[in-house]
């Protein structure tokens, strides 16, 4: 019998907690760490912000649909992970005190550094929790016009939810009959970033049908109560801002030598952790280029789960992991963009644009709540 710990309880280790569930037999236990008892359903939140949806509809309970699933769910905070002894530190919760492991999957997102922009806290609006996404939308019906600036900071590495806003914004903005400025702000030319530059293509149409400027390289370092700067002194006046902050990966690996420099775990194609035996590693966790998303942590949970089943029946894990990009951008219409392109390999790309895929992307709500509650 094995110890297979999974740690984690989003997208990435929700599936691969799932796949080993199906693909095991009951002697080996299963068990998912998470500090929180909820999962959050992310890409629903800009919904959630313009009042489109309701926060039940956005998180539902772990616990119960796990168990269902006959993985033990443990509720703490994941302190540290020894993969010479390996054991995992937890602190708080339902258990204080180290775990051993037979088997990990490393699933523990990326980590929200808005220290590192002066005055984020105080001044800007995120929607990367439901909280937050709420606390952004009483600001969004108490703005009726003048300069609204959204993006992202400088190591931020999620575009979507900053082109879902300004459109969610625009069409608003529409409906009520007021008029105000928006402006998209980017750390950096989108060329310099691998699917950046498609992404930016893909929705040019539609900014500039809703006539939203787009500011390239203008990297945040510091938000006042009324101006967003860059360390070279470009400033930007704002009435309404919302910024993606920096990320950068989670903690309980630092100083392992196992993650890069910007604390993401360094995986093989099979997501095995390169230089460490029976650590897998999948989602925003992980040391791979482009944007961070849910379906490529879908997808990396559920080769790192094939390649453990794989190695518990004294096989090689052979299951390897495509990167590639896949992306719809909610324009709420005839705007709505779907992105489909290779990360790696010959970055062949399908674009598209129809009011299909914003149909598409609250079926992929409305599926993921029907089979995951
Ligand atoms: C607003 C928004 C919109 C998005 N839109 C899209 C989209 O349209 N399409 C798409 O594909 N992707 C989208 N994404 C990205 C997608 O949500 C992420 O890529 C995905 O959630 C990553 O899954 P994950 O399992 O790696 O991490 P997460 O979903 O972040 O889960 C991490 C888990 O680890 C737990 N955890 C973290 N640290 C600790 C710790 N120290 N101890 C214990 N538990 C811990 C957390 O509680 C959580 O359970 C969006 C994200 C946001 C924020």
């Amino acid at each position: 019998m094995a110890e297979i710990l999974i740690l984690g309880g989003g997208f990435g280790g929700v599936v691969a907690a799932e796949e080993l569930a199906r693909t095991l037999g009951a002697e080996h236990q299963i068990t998912l760490v998470a500090r929180a008892s909820q999962f959050t359903f992310y890409p629903a939140l800009v919904r959630l912000a313009f009042g489109e949806c309701a926060p039940e509809d956005v998180v539902f309970e772990l616990r119960a649909a796990m168990l269902d699933r006959r993985v033990r769910f443990i509720e703490a905070e994941v302190a540290r992970v020894e993969p010479q002894t390996r054991t995992v530190t937890l602190a708080g919760g339902d258990v204080a005190g180290d775990l051993h492991y037979d088997f990990l999957i490393f699933a523990l997102g990326r980590r929200l550094a808005s220290e590192r922009i002066k005055g984020f806290y105080e001044h800007a609006h995120h929607l990367l929790t439901v909280e937050a996404a709420l606390k952004f939308g009483a600001a969004v019906r108490a703005f009726h016009g003048g300069h609204a600036v959204i993006g992202s900071c400088p190591g931020a590495r999620l575009e979507v939810p900053v082109y879902e806003t300004v459109f969610s914004l625009a069409r608003q903005l529409e409906a009520q009959g007021e008029r105000a400025r928006i402006t998209v702000i980017s750390p950096e030319y989108p060329s310099m970033r691998v699917g950046s530059a498609d992404i930016a293509r893909a929705v040019a149409p539609a900014l500039d049908a809703h006539h939203i400027n787009f500011m390239k390289h203008f990297p945040v370092s510091e938000v006042t109560s009324e101006v967003v700067r860059t360390a070279g002194a470009l400033e930007v006046e704002y009435d309404l801002l919302m910024l993606v902050p920096p990320f950068t990966g989670p903690s309980a690996l630092a100083g392992t030598g196992l993650t890069d420099e910007e604390g993401y775990v360094r995986v093989e194609r099979t997501m095995r952790v390169v230089g460490c035996e029976r650590m897998y590693a999948v989602g925003d966790a992980v040391s791979l280029p482009g944007p961070k998303m849910g379906h490529m942590a879908v997808r990396q949970g559920a080769v790192a789960a094939a390649n453990i089943a794989a190695e518990l029946a004294g096989r090689a894990p052979t299951e390897t992991y495509e990167h590639e990009l896949m992306l719809v951008i909610d324009a709420g219409g005839g705007d709505s963009s779907y992105l489909h392109k290779q990360l790696w390999g010959d970055g062949a790309e399908t674009v598209g644009h129809s009011r299909f895929w914003h149909w598409a992307k609250r079926v992929q709500q409305h599926y993921w709540q029907a089979t995951h509650s």
